[in-house]
């Protein structure tokens, strides 16, 4: 069978490998399709695009909002969405600015408890991408103030830890609009790491269209209630491992959740419907 990884990250924000190496890597293991779902970027995509055209790997073009629905961590992953969207750059370039000011801010943190990261060292690391709390961990251990990125997060930038500091998140709701509105579909992403499942209702009302019923974090069982859920509520099936690259996530490959093109093809289709029913009301008269 021919199969996607629809949950990958890239340079673009915290993986390890940068769009093109992504690509290659999915074509030697003979990946069909890749979804590049970087969060709150789309930077990723053109690269991939392009190495997938060059190596005959279809690139799946996403994306992953970290959401805050009252101090529960959302994610919300969107595929096929217009980039020339004005509503989308706009959204995505206020949570970058949003990221750079949050690293900051963890960095002062840093240096009150005596630790002292380089802003510019953690920047560099990013490259262009957006920047995150893995870059500052990665920084931190090059210091040698820690020997892994979960040490970093356990002891100092976690959620609690004394150099921890929130960022401006959207609400998952505002998520799948900002999704929706550039005609991407909008899928719950790792729906197991969260249990808010009291919540879906709610999301399909904003716009949600799928749920991520494959992902590395999710038991057998997970799998199960989530595809049961999903064709209950009449939503899509996804699937992805949330790669992040070497040296990320330690322990996930590139495939180790998968699903098959078939299911890729109804995300096509309803991104394509969405297409035209803009078209068909851009087009009616007002009357
Ligand atoms: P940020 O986007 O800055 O909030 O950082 C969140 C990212 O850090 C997540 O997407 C994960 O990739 C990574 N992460 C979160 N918690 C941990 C942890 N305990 N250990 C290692 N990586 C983590
Ligand atoms: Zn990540
Ligand atoms: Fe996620
Ligand atoms: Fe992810």
């Amino acid at each position: 069978m021919r199969l996607a990884d629809l949950h990958c990250h890239t340079t673009a924000s915290d993986g390890t490998l940068t769009p093109a190496e992504l690509v290659r890597l999915a074509s030697e293991i003979g990946l069909a399709a890749v979804g590049v779902t970087d969060h709150d970027s789309v930077d990723g995509i053109a690269a991939a695009q392009a190495e997938g055209r060059r190596l005959g790997v279809e690139v799946i073009p996403g994306l992953e909002l970290n959401t805050d629905y009252e101090g529960s961590e959302i994610h919300i992953l969107g595929y096929y969405m217009n980039l020339g969207s004005r509503q989308l750059q706009l959204g995505l370039a206020n949570l970058r600015d949003a990221r750079n000011l949050r690293v900051k801010l963890i960095v002062e943190k840093l240096a009150q408890i005596g630790l002292k990261v380089d802003l510019c060292r953690i920047m560099e690391i990013a490259s262009d991408g957006a920047v995150g709390r893995p870059h500052v961990a990665q920084a931190m251990i090059e210091k040698g103030y820690v020997s892994s990125i979960k040490q970093a997060f356990d002891q100092y930038i976690g959620t609690g830890c004394p150099a921890y500091v929130s960022r401006y998140k959207l609400t998952p709701q505002q998520g799948i609009g900002l999704i929706r509105q550039a005609n991407g579909v909008a899928v719950l992403a790792h729906p197991g790491l969260v249990r808010r499942d009291d919540l879906i209702k709610c999301f399909i009302d904003a716009g949600l269209n799928g749920i991520e019923v494959y992902h590395t974090s999710h038991t057998p069982a997970y799998e199960k209630r989530y595809a049961e859920l999903a064709e209950r509520l009449g939503l899509l099936l996804t699937g992805g491992s949330d790669f992040h690259g070497p040296g990320r996530k330690e322990g996930i490959s590139l495939g180790d959740r998968t699903v098959s093109l078939e299911t890729v093809r109804k995300l096509t289709k309803l991104h394509e419907e969405m297409e035209k029913w803009q078209e068909h009301s851009q087009n009616r008269p007002n009357d």
